[in-house]
């Protein structure tokens, strides 16, 4: 194993000999009798697709699969969505009780949750006003830091980060700390990908999902990818059989490059949308600021006496309140969806206007 990977792991980790599934072991034979599963399916299943065996343990078809769409020479990881991606570099680089991890606020609430879950500690760095990486600070807590988790583009605010931070942070920290890039929402902005950086930086991992431009959220299929190390370390820990095979399939499916073209025509459409949508809101008396957007959902900041989260669901419209989070007072998470629901936001702030 890679030196610098090596040295991150905790003892424990590093020793584990993972669970020897029945699918991890391989051995071809006739009879497959190694796995208590039910030798042959019962008659009401569906001939087409038989569930009686355990899936592949690593399946392999669908990390090329994923690896292709990519087009990065590395290694992939599987996982029940991005948030098991978290969660399984929560647990095989942090010791609970000892190690911390860093991440920089507000941002995606699952990497403080599974940390804590775990007994591990969490370095939370503001944003700056501009919602972009502090460095210095974060340089301060370096020596008490393992694992550091950048989202970018990042949830809630929707922003970029700036390229130059994320490498400056990533030569830093090189020989260091493993950095996870979380690009659930990349296909929006995809040439903004940290994937050309792999190469460079072996610290660097990346998580993705087909919960969000692929319009896959109910199959909980992501994908860490990093180098071949990397991933070897993540699979000690991860589940037995980790992807349903009629998920793998249907996933691999959405991997094909005819389908991968819909996918892309799909957030250019999902884009425009959001353009038109921010322009009309920019219209709006009671909006204050509309955050910039590489995602499929904008910040909104509205005048504080507006609460436009309790506004929109009177009018059956959910949204995301951000209010709960000290730098996002009076902002709301709006997701984009159709023209049409869109235009709905839009009228019930007008009509808003037309009761005063
Ligand atoms: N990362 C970010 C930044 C997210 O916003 C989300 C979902 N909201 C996830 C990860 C989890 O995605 P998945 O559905 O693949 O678990």
């Amino acid at each position: 194993m890679n030196n610098l990977i090596s040295s991150l792991l905790p003892e424990s980790i590093k020793n584990l000999i993972p669970y020897q599934s029945a699918r991890r072991i391989g051995a071809t034979g006739h009879l497959y009798l190694n796995a208590n599963e039910l030798e042959q399916p019962l008659p009401c299943s569906n001939p087409q697709q038989p569930l009686n065996r355990y899936p592949d343990f690593k399946p392999q078809q669908l990390a090329e699969a994923y690896l292709d769409f990519c087009q990065v020479e590395a290694d992939c990881l599987a996982v029940r969505g991005a948030d098991e991606g978290i969660e399984l570099l929560v647990r095989t680089f942090c010791a609970p009780a000892v190690d911390n991890i860093l991440i920089c606020t507000p941002t995606y609430g699952m990497y403080e949750i599974c940390a804590t879950a775990s007994g591990v500690g969490v370095h939370r760095v503001p944003l700056t006003a501009d919602f972009e990486l502090d460095i210095p600070s974060i340089e301060t807590l370096l020596p008490t830091t393992k694992l550091i988790f950048i989202c970018a583009p990042n949830n809630p605010t929707g922003n970029l980060l700036d390229s130059s931070s994320i490498r400056h942070l990533l030569e830093k920290t090189k020989e260091s700390h493993v950095v996870a890039v979380d690009e659930a929402y990349i296909e929006y902005s995809e040439q903004d990908s940290v994937l050309p950086l792999l190469a460079e930086f072996p610290n660097l991992v990346i998580i993705r999902t087909l919960s969000k431009a692929f319009g896959l959220a109910a199959l909980r299929v992501g994908f860490v990818v990093g180098s071949p190390v990397m991933i070897n370390a993540l699979r000690k820990l991860i589940a037995p059989y980790p992807i349903p095979d009629p998920c793998a399939d249907i996933a691999i499916d959405a991997l094909q490059p005819s389908n991968v073209e819909q996918m892309r025509a799909a957030v250019k459409k999902q884009n425009k949308i959001k353009q038109q949508f921010c322009d009309q809101l920019s219209e709006s008396e009671w909006v204050e600021r509309i955050y910039p957007s590489a995602t499929n959902f904008v910040l909104v900041r509205f005048k504080p006496s507006l609460n436009p989260f309790d506004l929109l669901i009177a009018e059956g419209i959910v949204t995301r309140n951000q209010s709960h989070e000290p730098a996002l007072q009076d902002c709301v998470r709006i997701t984009i969806g159709s023209e049409q629901s869109m235009a709905e936001i839009i009228s019930a702030l007008n009509n808003k206007k037309r009761e005063i």
